[in-house]
C-alpha cells in the first residue's frame, strides 16, 4: 500500500489528496468529503485548491537541473505557477537544500503565503553553472475544495474511538504514510470485527484538516472517548507516545500499559502544543482525551521532511510491531469493563468451582490465582480491569484472563461508569 501511495504528490488540498483516498477506497469503504475554498473553519479559512502537472529548472544549455518529474520533492509544495528566466543568483532566492546531507532534498511548503521555489540536493546545487536559467512550474491555485476521508463504524456504544492521521505529504513514508497505511489495515480489522465502542478513522491534510473536521463535528466531538493520533510508525526506533494535554486520560493509561509490558524500550513524553493534529484535538477549547503514537519523534531523525524517509527507511517489521501495539492498545480499551464481585463477603470457594484445577496446568507459579484474587477483590464496581492490572503490577491479558474465568462462572457481573 505505501509503495502505491509514495510516488503521489499529495498536499493540503488537490488530486494527490483525492487519489491517494481513493487507492485507501480499494481497501476500507471511506467516505470523501469535500469542503469549498473560502469556507470559514474557526479561525482558519480552507485554502484555494493547489494542483501541479509539472516543474522544471532549465539551464542555457535546455539541459533540466531540476525535475519534478524525477522527485516531486523538488518542487516547494504550494508553489504558485510561473514561467520565468532569471540569473542564478536571482534563482538562488528560490533555491532549498540541506548542506549537511548533500545528496538528500528537503520538502518544504508554503501554504499560506504565496511563494514559489525548488528543492534540491546540495551536492546539485554546488554544481550549478552561472548563466540564465528557465523557472517553469505548471501549477495552479485556484478554487475548490479540501478534501478529507472518514470512516465510521458503528459498534455497539456511541462513545467513539478517533484514530486521526495526516495524509498531505507527498514522498515521504514515515511522515505521513506509514500513519496512513496502519489506520487503513487498522480500519478493515475494526470493521470486521465484533467491538463495543464505535470507531472514527480520519484520514486528513495536517493542521486545516483537523481543524475543519473540528469546526464541522464540533457536537459530535463529546461522544470521542479515546483518540490516538497516528504517525512516524515505520522506522527502526522505539516507540513513543505523547501523552494527551489532560495527561491521566484512560488513552494515556491504557497505551503506557501496553507499552510498559511490550518487553521492549520505549518513550514517553508529555503533551506540549507542538506536533502533529493533536495540537487541534487537545486545543482548550476542546481538550480531548487524544495522545500520539509514533516511533522515533519526528524532527529528531535527520531523515525527517527529507528525500531519505523514503521506502528503504521504514521497516515491515516496525510498521508490524507498531500495528500489533496499537491493537493491543484497542483491546485493552474494549475489554476495560468495571465487573461487581456478586459474592463479597469472604472469598468465594474457587475450589468446588473447580477453577484453580482450569487454570493451574497453563500458568506457573500460581498467576493466575493471585490474578482472581486480584479481580475479586477489586471488582466493587469501582474498578476497571485496568486498574486492577495497575495495582496489582500484573499484565493486562493475565488480569482479563482471570476476570473472564470468574465471570463465566457467575463470580462477576459487568458494571460499567
Ligand atoms: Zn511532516
Amino acid at each position: 500500500m505505501i509503495e502505491e501511495l509514495y510516488p503521489l504528490c499529495r498536499s493540503i488540498t488537490g488530486q494527490g489528496l483525492r487519489q491517494t483516498l481513493q487507492t485507501l477506497q480499494r481497501y476500507i469503504p471511506l467516505r470523501m468529503h469535500e469542503v469549498p475554498s473560502g469556507t470559514q473553519v474557526f479561525d482558519w479559512t480552507v485554502p484555494r485548491e493547489w494542483n501541479i502537472r509539472d516543474a522544471y529548472v532549465r539551464n542555457s544549455r535546455g539541459e533540466k537541473v531540476i525535475d519534478f518529474r524525477k522527485s516531486n520533492l523538488h518542487v516547494l509544495n504550494y508553489s504558485i505557477p510561473v514561467h520565468l528566466v532569471m540569473t542564478l543568483e536571482k534563482l538562488k532566492e528560490h533555491l532549498f537544500t540541506i548542506p549537511e546531507h548533500p545528496d538528500w532534498i528537503p520538502y518544504k511548503t508554503s501554504y499560506y503565503k504565496e511563494n514559489w521555489g525548488f528543492c534540491m540536493r546540495h551536492r546539485d546545487y554546488l554544481s550549478l553553472e552561472d548563466g540564465e536559467y528557465e523557472v517553469f512550474i505548471d501549477s495552479s491555485l485556484e478554487n475548490g475544495s479540501l478534501t478529507y476521508g472518514e470512516l465510521y463504524v458503528r459498534g455497539d456504544e456511541e462513545s467513539e474511538v478517533l484514530i486521526s492521521c495526516h495524509a498531505c505529504h507527498p514522498s515521504l513514508c514515515n511522515d505521513n504514510l506509514s500513519g496512513v497505511a496502519l489506520a487503513a489495515l487498522l480500519a478493515q480489522w475494526i470493521h470486521s470485527a465484533a467491538r463495543r465502542y464505535s470507531y472514527r478513522f480520519l484520514f486528513i491534510p495536517g493542521t486545516i484538516g483537523a481543524i475543519t473536521w473540528l469546526a464541522r463535528n464540533e457536537e459530535n466531538t463529546r461522544k470521542i472517548k479515546h483518540g490516538l493520533v497516528l504517525t512516524g510508525l515505520g522506522d527502526s526506533g522505539a516507540m513513543t507516545y505523547k501523552r494527551s494535554r489532560r495527561g491521566d486520560a484512560d488513552i494515556d493509561r491504557v497505551v503506557l500499559h501496553v507499552l510498559k509490558h511490550a518487553g521492549s524500550t520505549y518513550g514517553v513524553v508529555d503533551f506540549d502544543p507542538y506536533g502533529y493534529d493533536e495540537r487541534q484535538y487537545c486545543s482548550p477549547g476542546f481538550d480531548l482525551p487524544v495522545g500520539r503514537l509514533s516511533r522515533t519523534p519526528y524532527g529528531t531523525y535527520p531523515e525527517y521532511h527529507t528525500s531519505a524517509d523514503n521506502l528503504q527507511f521504514i521497516r515491515p517489521e516496525s510498521l508490524g510491531e507498531s500495528f500489533f501495539r496499537i491493537a493491543e492498545i484497542l483491546f485493552l480499551l474494549e475489554s476495560n469493563h468495571v465487573y461487581v464481585n456478586v459474592n463479597p463477603k469472604c472469598e468465594p470457594q474457587l475450589g468446588k468451582r473447580g477453577i484453580y484445577r482450569n487454570t493451574g496446568g497453563r500458568v506457573s507459579g500460581g498467576v493466575n490465582e493471585l490474578a482472581l484474587l486480584w479481580v475479586l477483590n477489586l471488582s466493587d464496581g469501582r474498578h476497571t480491569l485496568l486498574d486492577v492490572a495497575e495495582k496489582s503490577g500484573l499484565e493486562f491479558g493475565v488480569i482479563y484472563e482471570a476476570a473472564n474465568i470468574l465471570y463465566d462462572n457467575r463470580l462477576l457481573v459487568i458494571r460499567d461508569a
